[in-house]
């Protein structure tokens, strides 16, 4: 649901087969395309998008993930630290 006045969109979130659980306020993107269009999904631009969302936990996972492999399989597998 997008609001072009205040620039701004409600997202809604869900799991799969689920009902909706919670939804936020994001401002829109930014980003224009040449015609003056605002950022969709569509537009590949650099850096990402103002509603993306990040999840600091996963990242710090797939951080330390190829040193948790080597400390538990040792050299074996595609993972190096
Ligand atoms: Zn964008």
């Amino acid at each position: 649901m997008d609001d072009s006045e205040t620039g701004t969109a409600v997202w809604v979130f869900w799991t799969e087969d689920e009902a909706p659980t919670s939804f936020a306020v994001f401002p829109d993107c930014p980003v224009t395309s040449d015609g003056d269009e605002g950022c969709c999904h569509y537009l590949a631009h650099p850096g990402g998008h103002s509603w993306e969302l990040t999840d600091p936990e996963h990242d710090l996972w797939q951080a330390i993930a190829p040193t948790l492999h080597f400390l538990t399989y040792g050299d074996y597998g595609p993972f190096k630290p």
